[in-house]
């Protein structure tokens, strides 16, 4: 139990005391040098258990995307990526202004493109079009609550794009958790994309980073990019440190954040005045609707769980989305559906 239970976001983690240890005596270089052996070890690690040739650890999930945007397309060309996607929608644009490249958002069902769209979406050779360069994909999908596609439906789209020669990227922010969902190693995701980014902060815990997996010559590209925007980072082994931790002791407790993400759902689900899609809660995202009152009545949930010292987060007029995560137990669940329950009572 935790005095405050803060559900707005898994990025809330705070690193675990093995993380702080392994901080605190991290072996560090200068790894613009290319001497730091724990930033070594971390890239390694990460491009091990993805069953890719090498890794590269970036600042963030964002600077992860950007990178592999702008070291796989060119100026002027188009990159087919979900309308509700991370990277069309949270990344600033980063990918049109730094990165010279048009997005073509498609509208899909689940957040996931099928081969299909991604057919129609690849551009003929004409003189009037942008050229495709690169098509993104995410797992799990962050706006649709945490949903995961299978490793199945990712080579087939792979296999689309690379039939046209336009490489694919993977937005993996939370790809653990889709590995742990449905019960599959995380390499199997990835085995047919160019490059693949995933968070060692958020579910994982560690307190900065991501790490951008592919190929030596990918890798090799995106190590020139993250230079150019100034993610070159010198004595980083001691952030990297935390993030082996991550990778080695925090996958598989995911587990557990999607039971608890499961029993707040069931919870919600009960309660008159709001309502939860249960086939969407697949991971440790719940996102639910307060089906009365409108913006008001969100506000005021949003306020009487704070009262309660339970943190939630509306991303809509009618809409909330709780995240689940190792600071959140079985204790705070029951006591955040208690808060929900007294202030939907009154409705
Ligand atoms: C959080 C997130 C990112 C960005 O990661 P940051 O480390 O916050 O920059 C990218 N993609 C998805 C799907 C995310 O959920």
């Amino acid at each position: 139990m935790h005095d405050i239970v803060d559900l707005r976001s898994d990025t809330l983690t705070l690193p675990t005391p093995e993380m702080r240890d392994a901080m605190a005596r991290a072996e560090v270089g200068d790894d613009v040098w290319e001497e730091d052996p724990t930033v070594k070890r971390l890239e390694a690690l990460a491009a091990e258990r993805l069953g890719k040739a090498a890794g590269l650890f970036v600042a963030s999930g964002t600077m992860g995307n950007l990178i592999s945007v702008v070291s796989q397309t060119q100026t002027g060309q188009e990159v087919v990526v979900d309308l509700d996607s991370h990277i069309f929608n949270y990344e600033v644009a980063g990918a049109a202004v730094v990165g010279n490249v048009q997005m073509r958002p498609v509208k899909t069902a689940r957040g996931f493109l099928t081969p299909e769209q991604v057919r129609e979406a690849l551009r003929p050779a004409n003189i009037h079009l942008p050229p495709t360069g690169l098509v993104c994909i995410e797992n799990t999908h962050n706006r649709h609550g945490g949903t995961c596609c299978t490793p199945e439906e990712i080579s087939a789209i792979a296999a689309v794009a690379h039939e046209a020669s336009v490489p694919v990227h993977l937005d993996g922010a939370r790809l653990f958790n889709a590995a742990i969902a449905l019960r599959r190693p995380a390499r199997d995701f990835v085995r047919d994309v160019d490059s693949v980014t995933f968070c060692v902060s958020k579910g994982l815990a560690a307190p900065v980073g991501s790490v951008i997996c592919g190929s030596r010559e990918v890798i090799a590209k995106a190590r020139r990019v993250r230079k150019m925007l100034g993610g070159g980072m010198r004595q980083a082994g001691i952030i990297a440190a935390a993030g082996i931790v991550a990778l080695e002791r925090m996958v598989d407790r995911l587990a557990e954040d999607h039971a608890n993400a499961r029993t707040l759902a069931d919870g919600v689900a009960k309660l008159p005045g709001l309502s939860v899609d249960l086939a969407s809660v697949q991971t440790n995202i719940v996102i639910f609707r307060v089906e009365r009152g409108g913006a008001a009545a969100t506000a005021e949930l949003v306020a009487g769980c704070a009262a309660r010292k339970v943190k939630i987060h509306a991303i809509g007029p009618a809409s909330i989305r709780c995240v689940i995560h190792k600071d959140i137990d079985a204790e705070d669940i029951g006591r955040t559906l208690d808060a929900f329950a007294e202030i939907t009572r009154k409705w």
